[in-house]
């Protein structure tokens, strides 16, 4: 069994961050040591030699968890940047013409696999996927992530209705292959399932309903979904489901609320509906680029927090505007801004490492660098650029870096991606 230790600059969390100033939030280790057996991290300490170890020094870069993006379509990766008013004329004019390449022969393999080496240069090495309502993009998507030995969910979207013919499924159908694509790949290796009903507007009752069955059948499979991102679609969800009390009411009556329960955006939601997101553990996720992309609406994560509402991070690729975690948090700290709130750099990191890890139930697994926990970790370079090297050097303290990092850092901050503990980003090809 080989034993590798990474020596560095190691940054983790262990608590979410309530200032710009809790050091108790985090530990940090100026020489440390992150001690890799079997994909998995043994031990993390200050550096002392051992002769028994590989020893990979990443001084003077910061080693961090990898980075957990919680909402993606890997469908639409070659649709970002479509230019579109708003949400609707954009899913109708470029998304389900788009994903419909998804039903011919060997187009999930191709994306999947260009997919997976973009997450990899951006040091994201956990994802939760949409992917097409064709199941050979699921397996696709599953295999590929098996390939590369890397935790990722996913699931097929389930659609049938609002959509062109040649995308939508049925009840039963959605019911039939999903339940097939749970048996083939949750729990296989690091992969695990998302229950995928794409929103209300494109599922009937009668598909919500067997949503709800699948839910019931595999409590232990993640469900995701959108809520309340604009207000066309808000007014149009309220049209199709008369008899519920909101948006969010419509899920909560189909039984689809919980602690798996992954809703995209929650961006105009009233009281009730905060209420019983908190109520029921479920977790709302901010994707600031899409929510300024689509002009969608400016995410209120302080009324959402007080709340209780447990909260995510994410891109959502394609109608976000980035695969990088770093810029989405960048944009994330200017949506606040204008909301009035802050997001210190502490939070931003702690976002994308363990508090997207505590909002998938997978503390413990992935999102710190702690003994037992896989070891994916990126290794960040606060001076990657000209520019950034150039603040790099008035930069006092970590906090400053971290927020160098996030404002000014893209892919290339990206030094070096290990997932289970093997170098993946500089043993891409093409590089
Ligand atoms: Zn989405």
């Amino acid at each position: 069994m080989s034993r590798t230790i990474l020596r560095g600059r190691v940054l983790t969390f262990v608590s979410e961050p309530q200032g710009v100033d809790d050091t108790a939030s985090y530990r940090y280790l100026e020489d440390g040591a992150i001690t890799i057996e079997d994909g998995k991290i043994i031990a993390v300490g200050d550096f002392v030699s051992d002769d028994i170890a590989e020893v990979i020094d990443h001084r003077p870069h910061l080693i961090l968890p990898g980075f957990i993006d919680m909402h993606l379509h890997y469908v639409q990766s070659q649709m970002i940047a479509s230019y579109a008013a708003s949400l609707l004329e954009w899913l109708n004019t470029y998304t389900f013409v788009e994903e419909q390449k998804f039903g011919q022969q060997g187009h999930a393999g191709a994306i999947s696999s260009a997919f997976f080496d973009e997450l990899i240069r951006n040091g994201t090495t956990t994802a939760v996927a949409y992917c097409s309502s064709h199941p050979q993009s699921v397996d696709a998507f599953f295999a590929e992530a098996e390939k590369r030995n890397m935790l990722m969910v996913g699931g097929k979207v389930m659609m049938d209705r609002n959509a062109p013919e040649a995308l939508c499924d049925t009840a039963q159908s959605g019911y039939d292959d999903t339940k097939m694509l749970i048996e083939r790949w949750h729990g296989r290796g690091r992969g695990l399932y998302a229950i995928s009903p794409r929103f209300a507007l494109t599922s009937t009752p009668e598909q919500l309903e067997a949503s709800q069955t699948l839910v019931a059948e595999h409590p232990d499979c993640y469900v995701q979904t959108h809520l309340s991102e604009n207000a066309a679609e808000i007014t149009y969800a309220m049209e199709l489901y008369p008899g519920s009390p909101d948006y969010t009411g419509i899920y909560e009556d189909y039984g689809l609320l919980g602690p798996k329960m992954l809703l995209g955006h929650c961006i105009h939601l009233n009281h009730r509906e905060t209420r019983v997101l908190a109520e029921t553990g479920s977790v709302a996720v901010f994707c600031p680029t899409s929510n300024l992309f689509l002009g969608s609406g400016l995410f209120d994560h302080e009324r959402l927090s007080k709340a209780g509402v447990r909260i995510g991070v994410a891109t959502d690729i394609g109608g976000g505007t980035s695969y990088s975690m770093l810029r989405t948090l960048d944009e994330g700290y200017k949506v606040l801004q204008l909301r009035g709130q802050r997001l210190t750099p502490l939070n931003s990191f702690y976002m994308m490492t363990l508090g997207n890890a505590r909002s998938l139930s997978l503390e413990g697994t992935i999102g710190a660098i702690a003994p037992g926990n896989a070891a994916d970790l990126v290794v960040l370079n606060a001076g990657a650029t000209p520019a950034m090297a150039l603040r790099l050097a008035t930069v006092t303290s970590l906090v400053e870096e971290l927020f160098l990092l996030q404002t000014l850092g893209d892919d290339r901050a990206i030094a070096e991606v290990y997932v289970a503990g093997a170098r993946a980003k500089s043993t891409l090809g093409g590089l």
